[in-house]
Protein backbone atom coordinates (compact mmCIF):
# COMPACT_ATOMS: atom_id res chain seq x y z
CA UNK A 1 0.00 0.00 0.00
CA UNK A 2 1.40 3.32 -0.89
CA UNK A 3 0.29 6.52 0.60
CA UNK A 4 1.63 10.12 0.51
CA UNK A 5 0.79 10.65 4.00
CA UNK A 6 -0.28 8.26 6.27
CA UNK A 7 -1.67 9.27 10.37
CA UNK A 8 -2.08 7.16 12.30
CA UNK A 9 -4.65 7.81 15.02
CA UNK A 10 -8.20 9.31 14.24
CA UNK A 11 -8.58 11.81 17.31
CA UNK A 12 -8.70 15.20 17.25
CA UNK A 13 -5.28 15.60 16.63
CA UNK A 14 -4.92 12.72 13.99
CA UNK A 15 -8.05 14.15 12.28
CA UNK A 16 -7.31 17.68 12.10
CA UNK A 17 -3.96 17.17 10.60
CA UNK A 18 -5.62 14.98 7.97
CA UNK A 19 -8.09 17.64 6.91
CA UNK A 20 -5.53 20.01 6.80
CA UNK A 21 -3.37 18.01 4.53
CA UNK A 22 -6.67 17.18 2.25
CA UNK A 23 -7.62 20.68 2.26
CA UNK A 24 -4.53 21.94 1.03
CA UNK A 25 -4.00 19.62 -1.98
CA UNK A 26 -7.13 17.08 -2.33
CA UNK A 27 -5.11 14.90 -4.83
CA UNK A 28 -2.66 13.68 -2.10
CA UNK A 29 -3.20 9.86 -1.32
CA UNK A 30 -4.12 10.53 2.46
CA UNK A 31 -4.67 7.42 4.77
CA UNK A 32 -6.01 7.89 8.30
CA UNK A 33 -5.26 4.26 10.51
CA UNK A 34 -6.68 4.07 14.13
CA UNK A 35 -7.43 0.91 15.72
CA UNK A 36 -11.04 2.07 16.74
CA UNK A 37 -13.24 4.26 14.43
CA UNK A 38 -12.07 7.49 14.53
CA UNK A 39 -15.51 8.62 16.21
CA UNK A 40 -14.40 6.35 18.94
CA UNK A 41 -10.88 7.92 19.67
CA UNK A 42 -11.18 9.08 23.52
CA UNK A 43 -11.58 12.84 22.03
CA UNK A 44 -14.91 12.13 21.66
CA UNK A 45 -14.89 11.81 25.89
CA UNK A 46 -13.96 15.15 25.82
CA UNK A 47 -15.97 17.51 27.95
CA UNK A 48 -15.63 20.54 29.74
CA UNK A 49 -14.25 23.13 27.05
CA UNK A 50 -11.19 24.50 24.47
CA UNK A 51 -9.25 27.19 25.71
CA UNK A 52 -9.01 30.42 23.54
CA UNK A 53 -8.86 34.16 24.38
CA UNK A 54 -12.26 35.28 22.66
CA UNK A 55 -12.41 37.45 25.05
CA UNK A 56 -16.38 36.64 24.71
CA UNK A 57 -16.59 36.79 28.83
CA UNK A 58 -13.88 38.51 29.74
CA UNK A 59 -13.17 41.58 27.31
CA UNK A 60 -9.49 41.97 29.68
CA UNK A 61 -8.23 38.31 27.94
CA UNK A 62 -5.46 37.79 25.84
CA UNK A 63 -3.30 35.55 24.69
CA UNK A 64 -0.45 37.13 26.58
CA UNK A 65 -2.26 36.52 29.72
CA UNK A 66 -3.27 32.61 28.30
CA UNK A 67 0.49 31.88 27.54
CA UNK A 68 1.57 33.07 30.98
CA UNK A 69 -1.62 31.37 32.78
CA UNK A 70 -0.29 27.76 30.75
CA UNK A 71 3.59 28.62 31.51
CA UNK A 72 2.90 28.87 35.00
CA UNK A 73 0.59 25.73 35.22
CA UNK A 74 3.76 23.86 33.54
CA UNK A 75 5.40 24.87 36.35
CA UNK A 76 7.93 26.29 33.87
CA UNK A 77 8.72 23.40 32.25
CA UNK A 78 6.90 24.39 29.29
CA UNK A 79 8.86 25.51 26.14
CA UNK A 80 8.05 29.12 25.81
CA UNK A 81 8.00 29.55 21.88
CA UNK A 82 5.54 26.64 22.30
CA UNK A 83 3.22 27.84 23.81
CA UNK A 84 3.17 31.27 22.00
CA UNK A 85 2.53 29.03 18.97
CA UNK A 86 -0.59 27.25 21.02
CA UNK A 87 -2.34 30.13 22.76
CA UNK A 88 -1.34 33.07 19.95
CA UNK A 89 -3.36 30.54 17.44
CA UNK A 90 -6.16 29.76 19.82
CA UNK A 91 -9.12 32.04 19.03
CA UNK A 92 -8.83 32.01 14.83
CA UNK A 93 -8.81 27.97 15.19
CA UNK A 94 -11.88 28.12 17.46
CA UNK A 95 -13.73 30.12 14.73
CA UNK A 96 -11.91 27.70 11.80
CA UNK A 97 -14.05 25.04 13.70
CA UNK A 98 -16.90 26.63 14.25
CA UNK A 99 -17.06 27.73 9.89
CA UNK A 100 -16.26 23.39 9.71
CA UNK A 101 -19.58 23.61 11.27
CA UNK A 102 -18.87 22.75 14.85
CA UNK A 103 -21.90 23.83 17.38
CA UNK A 104 -20.76 25.52 20.24
CA UNK A 105 -22.88 26.69 23.15
CA UNK A 106 -23.33 30.23 22.92
CA UNK A 107 -24.41 33.05 25.06
CA UNK A 108 -28.10 34.89 24.51
CA UNK A 109 -26.16 37.54 21.99
CA UNK A 110 -25.16 34.90 19.43
CA UNK A 111 -21.28 35.06 20.54
CA UNK A 112 -19.49 31.34 21.35
CA UNK A 113 -20.04 31.05 25.39
CA UNK A 114 -16.63 30.58 27.29
CA UNK A 115 -16.32 29.40 31.16
CA UNK A 116 -14.04 29.52 33.59
CA UNK A 117 -11.49 26.48 34.24
CA UNK A 118 -9.10 25.49 36.80
CA UNK A 119 -5.51 27.54 36.57
CA UNK A 120 -6.73 30.10 34.05
CA UNK A 121 -7.12 33.41 35.35
CA UNK A 122 -9.61 34.58 32.79
CA UNK A 123 -12.90 32.84 31.92
CA UNK A 124 -12.18 31.32 28.18
CA UNK A 125 -12.93 27.92 28.10
CA UNK A 126 -15.66 27.20 24.66
CA UNK A 127 -17.36 24.35 25.19
CA UNK A 128 -20.60 22.30 23.51
CA UNK A 129 -22.35 21.71 26.95
CA UNK A 130 -20.09 18.72 28.13
CA UNK A 131 -19.86 17.38 25.37
CA UNK A 132 -17.08 19.69 23.76
CA UNK A 133 -14.65 16.31 22.15
CA UNK A 134 -17.77 14.97 20.34
CA UNK A 135 -18.97 17.77 19.02
CA UNK A 136 -15.67 18.68 17.23
CA UNK A 137 -14.14 15.13 16.48
CA UNK A 138 -17.87 14.69 14.79
CA UNK A 139 -17.25 17.50 12.56
CA UNK A 140 -13.87 17.03 11.65
CA UNK A 141 -14.61 13.10 10.98
CA UNK A 142 -17.67 13.80 8.44
CA UNK A 143 -15.59 16.53 6.57
CA UNK A 144 -12.39 14.29 5.98
CA UNK A 145 -15.11 11.74 4.58
CA UNK A 146 -16.34 14.59 2.40
CA UNK A 147 -13.41 15.23 1.44
CA UNK A 148 -11.86 11.97 0.54
CA UNK A 149 -9.35 10.82 3.34
CA UNK A 150 -9.24 6.94 3.18
CA UNK A 151 -9.63 5.91 6.62
CA UNK A 152 -8.54 2.32 7.51
CA UNK A 153 -10.86 1.78 10.93
CA UNK A 154 -10.03 -0.69 13.20
CA UNK A 155 -6.30 -1.25 11.77
CA UNK A 156 -3.71 -1.80 14.61
CA UNK A 157 -0.34 -0.09 13.65
CA UNK A 158 2.59 -2.67 15.14
CA UNK A 159 5.50 -1.59 13.28
CA UNK A 160 7.56 1.93 12.29
CA UNK A 161 9.94 1.33 9.71
CA UNK A 162 12.54 3.52 10.07
CA UNK A 163 15.59 2.40 8.00
CA UNK A 164 18.36 4.01 6.10
CA UNK A 165 18.17 7.69 8.72
CA UNK A 166 14.45 8.10 7.70
CA UNK A 167 10.77 6.75 8.33
CA UNK A 168 9.53 4.62 5.30
CA UNK A 169 5.49 3.47 6.56
CA UNK A 170 4.52 1.38 8.90
CA UNK A 171 3.46 -2.14 9.44
CA UNK A 172 -0.18 -2.78 10.72
CA UNK A 173 -2.77 -5.74 10.72
CA UNK A 174 -6.50 -5.34 10.08
CA UNK A 175 -7.90 -6.35 13.29
CA UNK A 176 -11.26 -7.66 11.41
CA UNK A 177 -9.44 -10.48 9.17
CA UNK A 178 -6.01 -10.36 10.54
CA UNK A 179 -4.22 -9.24 6.83
CA UNK A 180 -1.27 -7.50 7.60
CA UNK A 181 -0.02 -4.99 5.59
CA UNK A 182 2.92 -2.35 4.82
CA UNK A 183 2.20 0.75 4.81
CA UNK A 184 4.50 2.48 2.44
CA UNK A 185 4.57 6.57 3.17
CA UNK A 186 6.01 9.69 2.03
CA UNK A 187 5.49 10.74 5.89
CA UNK A 188 3.47 9.85 8.49
CA UNK A 189 2.06 11.06 11.66
CA UNK A 190 1.44 9.63 14.80
CA UNK A 191 -1.19 10.56 16.38
CA UNK A 192 -1.94 7.92 19.01
CA UNK A 193 -3.20 9.73 21.80
CA UNK A 194 -2.17 9.13 26.07
CA UNK A 195 -1.47 5.96 28.04
CA UNK A 196 -3.83 6.42 31.61
CA UNK A 197 -4.64 2.27 30.92
CA UNK A 198 -0.85 2.33 32.99
CA UNK A 199 -2.65 3.07 36.58
CA UNK A 200 -5.33 1.09 38.07
CA UNK A 201 -8.10 4.23 38.54
CA UNK A 202 -8.35 5.85 35.01
CA UNK A 203 -10.66 8.39 33.06
CA UNK A 204 -9.14 7.11 29.83
CA UNK A 205 -10.76 4.67 27.60
CA UNK A 206 -9.99 0.98 26.85
CA UNK A 207 -8.07 2.34 23.83
CA UNK A 208 -5.48 4.51 25.33
CA UNK A 209 -2.14 2.35 26.39
CA UNK A 210 0.58 4.22 24.34
CA UNK A 211 0.99 1.99 21.80
CA UNK A 212 2.74 5.02 19.51
CA UNK A 213 5.19 5.49 22.24
CA UNK A 214 6.12 1.93 22.59
CA UNK A 215 6.47 2.38 18.42
CA UNK A 216 9.00 5.63 18.83
CA UNK A 217 10.70 3.72 21.61
CA UNK A 218 11.41 0.10 19.68
CA UNK A 219 12.69 2.33 16.92
CA UNK A 220 14.85 3.49 19.12
CA UNK A 221 13.86 7.06 19.75
CA UNK A 222 13.38 9.31 22.78
CA UNK A 223 10.45 9.94 25.33
CA UNK A 224 10.29 13.23 26.84
CA UNK A 225 8.68 14.13 30.13
CA UNK A 226 7.46 11.13 31.22
CA UNK A 227 7.61 11.59 34.52
CA UNK A 228 4.70 13.66 34.49
CA UNK A 229 1.44 11.99 34.65
CA UNK A 230 -1.59 14.13 35.41
CA UNK A 231 -4.06 12.91 37.92
CA UNK A 232 -7.68 14.85 37.55
CA UNK A 233 -9.45 15.59 40.90
CA UNK A 234 -12.61 14.29 40.42
CA UNK A 235 -13.09 11.19 39.09
CA UNK A 236 -16.35 9.62 40.71
CA UNK A 237 -15.21 6.73 42.99
CA UNK A 238 -14.90 4.16 42.34
CA UNK A 239 -15.76 3.56 38.86
CA UNK A 240 -12.74 6.43 38.19
CA UNK A 241 -14.58 7.73 35.21
CA UNK A 242 -14.39 11.79 34.68
CA UNK A 243 -16.45 14.23 36.44
CA UNK A 244 -15.47 17.23 33.96
CA UNK A 245 -13.52 20.25 35.57
CA UNK A 246 -15.96 22.10 33.90
CA UNK A 247 -18.74 21.40 37.43
CA UNK A 248 -15.86 23.29 39.48
CA UNK A 249 -15.83 26.09 36.36
CA UNK A 250 -19.51 26.28 37.23
CA UNK A 251 -18.56 26.50 41.18
CA UNK A 252 -18.83 22.97 42.68
CA UNK A 253 -17.63 22.45 45.95
CA UNK A 254 -14.78 20.31 47.00
CA UNK A 255 -16.25 19.32 50.76
CA UNK A 256 -14.16 17.03 52.82
CA UNK A 257 -15.43 14.88 56.13
CA UNK A 258 -15.87 17.34 58.54
CA UNK A 259 -17.84 19.48 55.89
CA UNK A 260 -14.77 21.96 54.86
CA UNK A 261 -14.37 23.26 51.66
CA UNK A 262 -10.62 22.19 52.90
CA UNK A 263 -8.95 23.40 49.15
CA UNK A 264 -9.10 26.72 51.43
CA UNK A 265 -6.52 25.36 54.43
CA UNK A 266 -3.71 24.91 52.00
CA UNK A 267 -1.66 28.19 51.02
CA UNK A 268 -1.05 27.49 47.96
CA UNK A 269 -4.91 27.58 47.03
CA UNK A 270 -6.64 29.63 49.27
CA UNK A 271 -7.17 32.35 46.38
CA UNK A 272 -8.25 29.96 43.73
CA UNK A 273 -9.87 27.42 45.71
CA UNK A 274 -11.54 24.52 43.81
CA UNK A 275 -10.48 26.16 40.52
CA UNK A 276 -6.45 25.59 41.25
CA UNK A 277 -4.88 23.74 38.89
CA UNK A 278 -5.30 19.88 38.54
CA UNK A 279 -1.96 18.39 40.40
CA UNK A 280 -2.61 20.88 43.47
CA UNK A 281 -6.10 20.24 44.10
CA UNK A 282 -5.14 16.39 43.49
CA UNK A 283 -2.36 16.59 46.03
CA UNK A 284 -4.85 18.07 48.92
CA UNK A 285 -7.68 15.80 47.75
CA UNK A 286 -4.67 13.27 48.41
CA UNK A 287 -3.55 14.90 51.83
CA UNK A 288 -7.13 15.03 52.94
CA UNK A 289 -7.77 11.28 52.41
CA UNK A 290 -4.10 10.33 53.71
CA UNK A 291 -5.04 12.84 57.10
CA UNK A 292 -8.07 10.66 57.74
CA UNK A 293 -10.28 13.48 56.34
CA UNK A 294 -12.11 11.35 52.92
CA UNK A 295 -15.74 10.95 53.82
CA UNK A 296 -16.09 8.27 56.53
CA UNK A 297 -12.70 7.75 56.84
CA UNK A 298 -12.50 5.94 53.37
CA UNK A 299 -10.77 7.27 50.38
CA UNK A 300 -12.82 10.01 48.62
CA UNK A 301 -13.88 13.31 49.66
CA UNK A 302 -17.17 15.02 48.48
CA UNK A 303 -18.14 17.45 45.04
CA UNK A 304 -21.15 19.26 45.79
CA UNK A 305 -23.50 21.02 42.86
CA UNK A 306 -26.61 21.29 45.04
CA UNK A 307 -26.23 24.85 45.79
CA UNK A 308 -26.06 25.61 41.78
CA UNK A 309 -29.24 25.00 41.51
CA UNK A 310 -31.69 22.27 39.42
CA UNK A 311 -32.11 24.49 36.73
CA UNK A 312 -28.20 25.64 36.25
CA UNK A 313 -26.95 21.66 36.95
CA UNK A 314 -29.41 20.79 34.20
CA UNK A 315 -28.44 23.50 31.54
CA UNK A 316 -24.96 23.07 32.05
CA UNK A 317 -23.56 19.86 33.01
CA UNK A 318 -26.28 17.75 32.25
CA UNK A 319 -23.57 14.91 31.71
CA UNK A 320 -21.85 14.98 34.98
CA UNK A 321 -25.53 14.79 35.96
CA UNK A 322 -26.29 11.66 33.86
CA UNK A 323 -22.80 9.61 35.04
CA UNK A 324 -23.88 10.29 39.03
CA UNK A 325 -26.87 8.80 37.92
CA UNK A 326 -25.87 6.26 35.33
CA UNK A 327 -22.98 5.08 37.62
CA UNK A 328 -23.88 5.58 41.41
CA UNK A 329 -27.53 6.12 40.86
CA UNK A 330 -27.17 10.12 42.65
CA UNK A 331 -28.54 13.12 41.06
CA UNK A 332 -26.00 15.88 42.02
CA UNK A 333 -28.81 18.26 42.22
CA UNK A 334 -30.19 16.65 45.77
CA UNK A 335 -26.79 15.04 46.88
CA UNK A 336 -22.87 15.32 46.81
CA UNK A 337 -20.41 12.86 44.12
CA UNK A 338 -18.33 10.73 45.90
CA UNK A 339 -14.96 11.84 43.92
CA UNK A 340 -11.23 11.01 44.10
CA UNK A 341 -8.26 11.75 41.76
CA UNK A 342 -8.13 10.01 38.75
CA UNK A 343 -5.63 9.25 35.81
CA UNK A 344 -5.95 11.40 33.43
CA UNK A 345 -2.96 13.08 30.54
CA UNK A 346 0.41 12.32 29.77
CA UNK A 347 2.03 15.42 29.61
CA UNK A 348 5.21 13.50 28.69
CA UNK A 349 5.17 11.90 25.23
CA UNK A 350 7.37 11.41 21.96
CA UNK A 351 9.75 14.52 21.52
CA UNK A 352 9.14 17.06 18.85
CA UNK A 353 9.68 20.38 17.70
CA UNK A 354 7.28 23.03 17.03
CA UNK A 355 7.07 21.99 13.63
CA UNK A 356 5.64 18.95 14.94
CA UNK A 357 8.65 16.61 13.39
CA UNK A 358 9.82 14.04 15.97
CA UNK A 359 13.05 14.35 17.13
CA UNK A 360 15.96 11.24 17.75
CA UNK A 361 18.31 10.93 20.67
CA UNK A 362 20.33 13.74 18.96
CA UNK A 363 17.68 16.28 19.15
CA UNK A 364 17.94 16.53 14.92
CA UNK A 365 14.41 15.50 13.10
CA UNK A 366 13.23 12.27 11.94
CA UNK A 367 13.04 12.66 7.95
CA UNK A 368 9.26 11.08 7.07
CA UNK A 369 7.78 11.75 10.83
CA UNK A 370 6.04 13.73 12.90
CA UNK A 371 3.71 13.38 15.66
CA UNK A 372 0.84 15.64 17.51
CA UNK A 373 -1.65 15.19 20.09
CA UNK A 374 -1.28 13.65 23.51
CA UNK A 375 1.20 10.93 22.06
CA UNK A 376 3.51 13.85 21.42
CA UNK A 377 5.50 16.39 23.66
CA UNK A 378 6.15 20.08 21.88
CA UNK A 379 6.03 20.68 25.37
CA UNK A 380 3.18 23.54 26.18
CA UNK A 381 2.68 21.30 29.22
CA UNK A 382 5.27 21.18 31.04
CA UNK A 383 4.78 19.39 34.03
CA UNK A 384 1.36 20.09 34.57
CA UNK A 385 -1.40 20.79 32.12
CA UNK A 386 -3.83 23.10 32.31
CA UNK A 387 -7.79 21.57 31.61
CA UNK A 388 -8.98 22.79 27.73
CA UNK A 389 -5.56 23.53 26.84
CA UNK A 390 -5.31 19.39 25.11
CA UNK A 391 -7.93 20.19 22.97
CA UNK A 392 -6.63 23.14 21.93
CA UNK A 393 -3.21 21.24 21.25
CA UNK A 394 -4.67 18.83 19.24
CA UNK A 395 -6.38 21.25 16.82
CA UNK A 396 -3.64 23.89 16.79
CA UNK A 397 -0.72 21.57 16.70
CA UNK A 398 -2.46 19.01 14.34
CA UNK A 399 -3.70 21.10 12.24
CA UNK A 400 -0.12 22.97 12.08
CA UNK A 401 1.56 19.08 11.59
CA UNK A 402 -0.84 18.49 8.32
CA UNK A 403 -0.51 22.19 6.74
CA UNK A 404 3.73 21.67 7.53
CA UNK A 405 3.94 17.78 6.12
CA UNK A 406 1.61 19.14 2.98
CA UNK A 407 3.72 21.95 2.36
CA UNK A 408 7.08 19.49 2.58
CA UNK A 409 6.00 16.51 0.16
CA UNK A 410 7.36 17.58 -2.60
CA UNK A 411 10.93 17.52 -0.82
CA UNK A 412 10.08 13.85 0.07
CA UNK A 413 10.73 10.88 -2.74
CA UNK A 414 8.13 7.95 -1.93
CA UNK A 415 10.54 5.42 -0.25
CA UNK A 416 11.99 2.23 -1.52
CA UNK A 417 11.58 -0.75 0.83
CA UNK A 418 11.94 -3.85 0.89
CA UNK A 419 7.95 -4.55 2.15
CA UNK A 420 8.39 -8.90 2.22
CA UNK A 421 10.78 -8.43 5.50
CA UNK A 422 8.66 -6.17 7.22
CA UNK A 423 5.55 -8.51 6.23
CA UNK A 424 7.35 -11.66 7.59
CA UNK A 425 8.62 -9.83 10.54
CA UNK A 426 5.26 -8.74 11.33
CA UNK A 427 3.77 -12.43 10.80
CA UNK A 428 6.19 -13.78 13.19
CA UNK A 429 6.12 -11.61 15.57
CA UNK A 430 1.95 -12.33 15.84
CA UNK A 431 2.54 -16.06 15.63
CA UNK A 432 5.02 -16.14 18.32
CA UNK A 433 2.28 -14.16 20.29
CA UNK A 434 -0.69 -16.94 19.13
CA UNK A 435 1.38 -19.83 20.35
CA UNK A 436 1.80 -18.70 23.71
CA UNK A 437 1.25 -21.17 26.26
CA UNK A 438 2.67 -19.97 29.47
CA UNK A 439 0.34 -19.75 32.65
CA UNK A 440 -0.15 -16.03 32.96
CA UNK A 441 -3.61 -14.55 31.66
CA UNK A 442 -3.21 -11.19 29.52
CA UNK A 443 -5.66 -9.74 32.38
CA UNK A 444 -3.86 -11.11 35.18
CA UNK A 445 -0.32 -9.14 34.28
CA UNK A 446 -2.58 -6.05 33.22
CA UNK A 447 -3.92 -5.67 37.02
CA UNK A 448 -0.02 -6.42 38.28
CA UNK A 449 0.96 -3.59 35.84
CA UNK A 450 -1.61 -1.57 37.24
CA UNK A 451 -1.47 -1.92 40.82
CA UNK A 452 2.14 -1.68 40.61
CA UNK A 453 2.45 1.96 39.29
CA UNK A 454 -0.37 2.99 41.46
CA UNK A 455 1.50 2.07 44.17
CA UNK A 456 4.78 2.98 43.35
CA UNK A 457 4.50 6.16 41.28
CA UNK A 458 1.52 7.40 41.89
CA UNK A 459 0.54 11.17 42.79
CA UNK A 460 3.51 10.74 45.86
CA UNK A 461 6.79 8.99 44.55
CA UNK A 462 10.16 8.68 46.52
CA UNK A 463 13.35 6.69 45.25
CA UNK A 464 12.75 3.92 47.19
CA UNK A 465 9.07 2.86 45.89
CA UNK A 466 10.55 3.57 42.53
CA UNK A 467 13.02 1.59 42.39
CA UNK A 468 10.83 -1.58 44.14
CA UNK A 469 8.19 -0.49 41.26
CA UNK A 470 11.14 -0.47 38.37
CA UNK A 471 12.30 -4.12 39.88
CA UNK A 472 8.70 -5.26 39.63
CA UNK A 473 7.62 -4.02 36.51
CA UNK A 474 11.13 -6.11 35.04
CA UNK A 475 9.80 -9.26 36.22
CA UNK A 476 6.19 -8.79 34.33
CA UNK A 477 8.17 -7.81 31.51
CA UNK A 478 10.03 -11.42 31.25
CA UNK A 479 7.51 -13.18 32.44
CA UNK A 480 5.04 -11.11 29.45
CA UNK A 481 8.14 -12.38 27.23
CA UNK A 482 8.30 -15.99 28.49
CA UNK A 483 5.29 -16.90 29.96
CA UNK A 484 2.14 -15.36 28.64
CA UNK A 485 -0.82 -17.25 27.80
CA UNK A 486 -3.51 -16.82 25.30
CA UNK A 487 -6.58 -19.14 24.07
CA UNK A 488 -7.45 -17.89 21.18
CA UNK A 489 -5.59 -18.72 18.65
CA UNK A 490 -6.85 -17.18 15.66
CA UNK A 491 -5.92 -13.98 13.45
CA UNK A 492 -9.82 -12.74 12.74
CA UNK A 493 -10.87 -10.49 15.52
CA UNK A 494 -8.91 -11.56 17.78
CA UNK A 495 -9.08 -9.10 20.69
CA UNK A 496 -6.92 -11.30 23.02
CA UNK A 497 -4.17 -10.60 20.57
CA UNK A 498 -4.91 -7.27 20.55
CA UNK A 499 -4.70 -6.74 24.20
CA UNK A 500 -1.59 -8.89 24.20
CA UNK A 501 0.19 -6.49 21.71
CA UNK A 502 -1.40 -3.37 23.87
CA UNK A 503 -0.16 -4.95 27.00
CA UNK A 504 3.28 -4.47 25.21
CA UNK A 505 2.94 -1.15 25.19
CA UNK A 506 1.84 -0.22 28.84
CA UNK A 507 5.02 -2.56 30.16
CA UNK A 508 6.96 0.12 27.75
CA UNK A 509 5.06 3.28 28.98
CA UNK A 510 5.52 2.33 32.49
CA UNK A 511 8.97 1.38 32.55
CA UNK A 512 9.75 5.43 30.72
CA UNK A 513 7.55 6.59 33.39
CA UNK A 514 9.06 5.16 36.25
CA UNK A 515 12.99 5.36 34.63
CA UNK A 516 11.83 9.08 34.52
CA UNK A 517 10.31 9.43 37.91
CA UNK A 518 13.62 8.20 39.37
CA UNK A 519 15.48 10.56 37.75
CA UNK A 520 14.31 13.49 38.33
CA UNK A 521 14.67 14.26 42.56
CA UNK A 522 12.85 17.07 42.70
CA UNK A 523 8.92 18.37 42.95
CA UNK A 524 7.71 19.91 40.10
CA UNK A 525 3.80 20.27 38.79
CA UNK A 526 2.63 16.65 38.74
CA UNK A 527 5.65 14.81 39.94
CA UNK A 528 5.69 15.05 44.05
CA UNK A 529 8.60 13.48 44.89
CA UNK A 530 8.00 12.62 49.33
CA UNK A 531 12.06 12.41 49.34
CA UNK A 532 12.60 15.95 47.51
CA UNK A 533 9.64 17.65 48.23
CA UNK A 534 11.25 21.49 46.87
CA UNK A 535 11.35 22.39 43.19
CA UNK A 536 15.14 22.71 42.44
CA UNK A 537 15.48 24.93 38.97
CA UNK A 538 19.17 24.79 39.07
CA UNK A 539 19.76 21.14 38.70
CA UNK A 540 16.64 20.59 37.02
CA UNK A 541 14.59 23.11 34.89
CA UNK A 542 15.62 20.78 32.21
CA UNK A 543 13.46 18.20 29.98
CA UNK A 544 13.98 14.70 31.13
CA UNK A 545 14.73 12.35 28.06
CA UNK A 546 14.67 8.69 28.32
CA UNK A 547 15.49 5.74 25.61
CA UNK A 548 16.12 2.12 25.54
CA UNK A 549 20.09 1.54 24.11
CA UNK A 550 21.03 -2.67 24.06
CA UNK A 551 17.90 -3.61 26.22
CA UNK A 552 18.77 -0.96 28.54
CA UNK A 553 16.89 2.26 29.81
CA UNK A 554 19.12 5.24 29.54
CA UNK A 555 18.38 9.03 30.61
CA UNK A 556 19.49 12.23 29.88
CA UNK A 557 18.42 15.79 29.63
CA UNK A 558 17.58 18.80 27.07
CA UNK A 559 16.88 22.33 28.12
CA UNK A 560 13.80 24.42 28.52
CA UNK A 561 12.78 26.62 25.45
CA UNK A 562 12.26 30.08 27.64
CA UNK A 563 11.86 32.61 25.74
CA UNK A 564 8.62 33.22 23.96
CA UNK A 565 9.15 33.49 20.22
CA UNK A 566 7.96 37.33 19.58
CA UNK A 567 9.18 39.02 23.37
CA UNK A 568 12.62 37.62 23.94
CA UNK A 569 13.26 39.72 26.17
CA UNK A 570 10.05 39.78 28.18
CA UNK A 571 10.52 36.25 29.38
CA UNK A 572 8.53 34.53 32.03
CA UNK A 573 10.85 33.44 34.61
CA UNK A 574 10.11 30.93 36.60
CA UNK A 575 9.50 32.08 40.12
CA UNK A 576 7.17 30.33 42.85
CA UNK A 577 4.26 28.36 41.79
CA UNK A 578 0.82 30.07 44.16
CA UNK A 579 -2.52 30.57 43.40
C1 LIG B 1 -12.72 11.80 29.89
C2 LIG B 1 -11.81 12.84 29.33
C3 LIG B 1 -12.23 14.16 29.26
C4 LIG B 1 -11.38 15.14 28.74
N1 LIG B 1 -11.82 16.42 28.67
C5 LIG B 1 -11.02 17.37 28.11
C6 LIG B 1 -11.47 18.72 27.96
O1 LIG B 1 -12.59 19.06 28.31
N2 LIG B 1 -10.64 19.63 27.41
C7 LIG B 1 -9.37 19.30 26.99
O2 LIG B 1 -8.65 20.16 26.50
N3 LIG B 1 -8.93 18.01 27.11
C8 LIG B 1 -9.72 17.05 27.64
N4 LIG B 1 -9.27 15.77 27.76
C9 LIG B 1 -7.98 15.41 27.14
C10 LIG B 1 -8.15 15.30 25.65
O3 LIG B 1 -9.43 14.81 25.35
C11 LIG B 1 -7.12 14.38 25.02
O4 LIG B 1 -5.84 14.72 25.45
C12 LIG B 1 -7.17 14.49 23.50
O5 LIG B 1 -8.49 14.34 23.04
C13 LIG B 1 -6.26 13.46 22.85
O6 LIG B 1 -6.48 13.47 21.48
P1 LIG B 1 -5.52 12.68 20.48
O7 LIG B 1 -6.00 13.00 19.13
O8 LIG B 1 -4.12 12.98 20.81
O9 LIG B 1 -5.75 11.14 20.84
P2 LIG B 1 -7.07 10.24 20.99
O10 LIG B 1 -8.32 11.00 20.87
O11 LIG B 1 -6.86 9.45 22.24
O12 LIG B 1 -6.98 9.29 19.74
C14 LIG B 1 -5.99 8.30 19.59
C15 LIG B 1 -6.21 7.57 18.28
O13 LIG B 1 -5.11 6.71 18.03
C16 LIG B 1 -5.58 5.46 17.62
N5 LIG B 1 -4.55 4.46 17.95
C17 LIG B 1 -3.91 4.28 19.14
N6 LIG B 1 -3.05 3.25 19.05
C18 LIG B 1 -3.14 2.78 17.79
C19 LIG B 1 -2.51 1.71 17.09
N7 LIG B 1 -1.62 0.90 17.66
N8 LIG B 1 -2.86 1.51 15.80
C20 LIG B 1 -3.78 2.28 15.18
N9 LIG B 1 -4.41 3.30 15.81
C21 LIG B 1 -4.09 3.54 17.09
C22 LIG B 1 -6.89 5.28 18.37
O14 LIG B 1 -7.70 4.32 17.73
C23 LIG B 1 -7.45 6.70 18.26
O15 LIG B 1 -8.09 6.87 17.02
C24 LIG B 1 -10.10 14.79 28.28
C25 LIG B 1 -9.68 13.47 28.35
C26 LIG B 1 -10.51 12.51 28.89
C27 LIG B 1 -9.99 11.11 28.99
Amino acid sequence: MELDVLVVGGGLAGSRAALAIAQKNPQHRIGLMAKTHPIRSHSVAAQGGIAAALQNLDPADNWLAHAYDTIKGSDYLADQDAVELLTRSAPEVIIDLEHLGVLFSRFEDGRIAQRPFGGHTHGRACYAADKTGHAILHELVVNLQRLGVRLFSEWYALELIYEDGEVKGITAFEIESGKIEVFCARSVLLATGGYGRVYRTTSNDFASNGDGLHLATKAGLPLQDMEFVQFHPTGLHPAGVLISEAVRGEGAYLINDLGERFMGHYANSSQRMELSPRDITSRHIEEEILAGRGIGGQNFVYLDVRHLGAEKIRSRIPFAREEGLRFLGIDCIEAPLPVRPTVHYSMGGIPTNTDTQVLDATLNPVPGLFAAGECACVSVHGANRLGANSLLECVVYGRRAGEIIAARLGDRQMPKLNTHTYELRAEQRLQNLLRSQGTRRIADLRQELQETMTQTCGIFRNARSLTQGLNRLQCLHDEYQQNLHLDDRNLTFNMELVQALELRSLLTVAMAIASSALERCESRGAHSRSDFPERDDSQYLRHTLVYVQQNLWRTASRPVNLCLQSLDRDRFSPKERVY
